[in-house]
């Protein structure tokens, strides 16, 4: 299975969470225009992977799942902005950005954010997440 399915679901779980709304097949599925059975496998896939853990009202993201959220959303960001500052649309801009956010090596989206200036929201004016790895104070 291809990690950008998956990560469709970390995203929503993600949203979710910056919401403070338990993960639930339902809430998934409602988000995300999905059946409810569907939903509850890639949660189940979320878990499995530690992004996800069993709570009383539903599912909570683990510190990995938001570490990974986070790293790809960032990864999603900086790929836009760059596309975005070079002349591309913003819609395509962000498409294209989707394709590869899941593939671009940590290092390259470093050398990335170091030429843009190390911009702090995307061009839909959204915050970009700060790397972990890569935090300079
Ligand atoms: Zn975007």
């Amino acid at each position: 299975m291809r990690g950008d399915a998956i990560y469709r679901y970390l995203r929503c779980a993600y949203d979710l969470h910056l919401r403070g709304e338990y993960i639930t097949p339902k809430s998934m599925a409602k988000e995300l225009n999905v059946k409810r059975p569907t939903a509850f496998e890639f949660i189940k896939k979320l878990e499995e992977r530690g992004y996800l853990l069993r709570d009383e009202g539903g599912y909570i993201l683990t510190n990995l799942g938001i570490q990974e959220a986070e790293r790809v959303l960032r990864n999603h960001r900086l790929i836009e902005t760059l596309l975005y500052r070079a002349g591309v649309s913003l819609d395509d801009a962000c498409l294209l950005a989707s394709k590869i956010e899941m593939d671009i090596a940590d290092i390259d989206v470093e050398r990335i954010c170091e030429y843009l200036g190390n911009p702090t929201s995307c061009p839909h004016g959204k915050p970009i997440p700060r790397g972990e790895k890569f935090e300079r104070n």
